[in-house]
């Protein structure tokens, strides 16, 4: 049977036991309404570690729009039976004022630099605040050997290694690959909320991002973002918000499409209300 806990000093007597015992702790923090996704990052640390910890917390703080947190998909008890039938042993699943007790002001400034100032970062206005706010919250509670993130969400994963050195942790990172749906469109929370007519289109996004890759020398860097994205626009229900083309490990904007090296490809649209993420590595 999974535990399952609502406050932290209850998770954290339950993990020290289990430390006690010698175990090592994977953890797998998350927003729910879970999918093959998550799955993949649980099934990760479970290989890795003895007992394996889900967090479902939709953090407020990290929301840049009201109606995206409002809307956000919450399925406790499905998630819980889907973690339970994956095999994993623990599921935290904490109230706003377990996680923030003193409130949501941030205690902790950081300097992550240009990382966050480009892609989502300008996009959404403090959300990578609001996700360092809530991991190191996170981490301070469970304390884990091991850390399963998605490389769907890039640049956090980035946010999240200076995170770790901030914070002079001992917590490894493991970055696990995006899992997609057979058309290739990105597994997400998010993409329950789109009709059948949305989610019909939505694979183009990941089909523009591929193109890219397939064409990355063909092209000029203006001209791969430019055609890529006026494939999404074509779309009834699609809109471009970002396509860049970016150094994977700096961020940096790529310049020159025939001689870059370590390049990647990030990009968010609209299909319909939703705002959706993706990115590639393209060489
Ligand atoms: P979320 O619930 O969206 O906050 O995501 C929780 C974790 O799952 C994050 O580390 C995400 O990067 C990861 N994740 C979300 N979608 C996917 C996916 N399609 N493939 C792999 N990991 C994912």
């Amino acid at each position: 049977m999974i535990k399952v806990f609502q406050e932290v000093e209850a998770l954290r007597a339950y993990i020290n036991a289990q430390k006690v015992e010698g175990n090592s702790v994977g953890y797998v923090p998350t927003m729910g309404a879970l999918h093959e996704g998550h799955l993949s990052l649980i099934n990760a640390s479970k290989k890795a570690c003895d007992i394996t910890v889900c967090s479902i917390f939709v953090n407020p703080t990290q929301f840049d729009n009201a109606e995206d947190l409002e809307k956000y998909p919450r399925i406790l008890d499905d998630d819980q039976a889907l973690l339970e039938s994956a095999g994993c042993e623990v599921l935290f699943a904490p109230s706003v004022a377990e996680v923030y007790p003193s409130g949501t002001a941030a205690k902790h400034e950081y300097d992550f630099g240009y990382i966050v100032k480009v892609c989502e970062g300008a996009s959404r206005t403090g959300h990578f605040e609001g996700v360092a706010q809530v991991v190191r919250r996170l981490l301070e509670i469970v304390e884990p050997h091991s850390l399963f993130m998605g490389q769907k969400d890039y640049q956090q994963c980035m946010v999240i290694n200076k995170l770790l050195e901030y914070m002079q942790s001992d917590t490894e990172l493991v970055i696990c690959p995006i899992i997609r749906e057979t058309d290739g469109l990105a597994m997400s929370s998010r993409n329950r909320r789109l009709s059948e007519a949305e989610r019909a289109e939505s694979a183009i996004l990941s089909e523009s991002l591929r193109w890219i890759k397939n064409h990355f020398r063909d092209y000029s860097v203006n001209d791969l973002t430019a055609i890529a994205s006026m494939m999404i626009n074509k779309r009834k229900h699609c809109k471009t918000d970002y396509i860049e083309l970016r150094h994977s490990k700096t961020l940096e904007m790529i310049e020159d499409s025939a001689t870059a090296d370590q390049v990647v490809v990030l990009a968010a649209a609209y299909v319909g209300p939703v705002r959706l993420i993706d990115n590639m590595i393209v060489v």
